[in-house]
């Protein structure tokens, strides 16, 4: 029988249908970072992203901010991945990458290269030649939120970038370390999505808490591992400390097989 009427048109990037259509299309990272950086799928996000980059703080007034979103850094074949919850407003969402440019990024980019996986301590912007060593640093929510605070909505609007991303890594991905407990409660259900099978009641999170996800027919067995994370109210009164940070990625980085501590 002939058809009658048009396909449906895909969804427009300011559509919240925008992130489960395109992100599940992309065969590539390469690709899943220019759609992403594309998606004005949260009104809230979008303005905000926005409104900051119009009234940069006065340090940065000089500079041109990114205010997009913010793609995961690091190499495609990424054993390790670290997941915080989104773009601080004058840090990611001004230099365009993940804890780039601002005091959690400073304390988190030199604990890793401590432990060996940053080329250079610091990251200050884009082309600062930083590389990373199989870590890819991500989050569930890849736009600034207002307050450092997404809504349940709009952390489920942003879920299959994230989801699709671990997908894409999947077949070099051993261990997931999250940096901290709004990070925690927004990548479980992501992991749950991708595929891996959650353990009900779900665990709470705590610094060093260690799940393990088993394989299933199409993921291997995944790490989870728990961090506070390095945000200034943590690290000055010294919730985390240097040492802690350090301690934790050398773990993940053993169970990742990226390094000689397995744990
Ligand atoms: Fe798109 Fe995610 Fe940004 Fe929302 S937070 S606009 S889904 S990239």
């Amino acid at each position: 029988m002939e058809e009658t009427g048009a396909a449906p048109s895909p969804p427009g990037s300011g559509e919240s249908g925008f992130p489960v259509y395109q992100a599940a299309r992309c065969g590539g990272l390469a690709e899943l970072d220019a759609e992403l950086v594309r998606c004005r799928a949260c009104p809230r996000l979008v303005e905000w992203r926005e409104e900051t980059a119009a009234h940069p703080r006065a340090a940065f007034r000089d500079q041109e901010y990114w205010a997009r979103p913010v793609p995961g850094f690091g190499p495609p074949d990424a054993a390790l991945a670290l997941v915080g919850l989104a773009p601080a407003a004058h840090g990611g969402n001004r230099t365009g990458r993940m804890f780039t440019g601002d005091a959690s990024g400073d304390f988190l980019f030199a604990a890793l290269h401590a432990v060996g996986l940053a080329s250079r301590p610091t990251a200050t912007h884009r082309g600062d030649g930083l590389e990373l060593y199989g870590v890819r640093v991500t989050a569930p929510v890849h736009c600034a939120p207002p307050e450092n605070r997404p809504t349940p909505a709009e952390r489920r609007t942003c879920r299959p970038w994230l989801s699709a991303e671990l997908a894409l890594l999947g077949p070099s991905l051993r261990a997931v370390v999250v940096l901290g407990a709004f990070g925690w409660q927004a990548l479980l259900p992501v992991l749950g999505e991708t595929g891996w099978p959650l353990p009900r009641p779900r665990p709470a999170f705590g610094h060093g808490v260690q799940l393990t996800l088993p394989a299933t027919g199409q993921r291997q067995e995944l790490q989870v591992l728990g961090s506070y994370h390095p945000s200034q109210r943590n690290t000055f009164t010294g919730r985390l400390t240097f040492d802690m940070l350090v301690e934790l990625l050398a773990r993940a980085a053993g169970l990742a097989g990226l390094g000689p501590s397995e744990g």
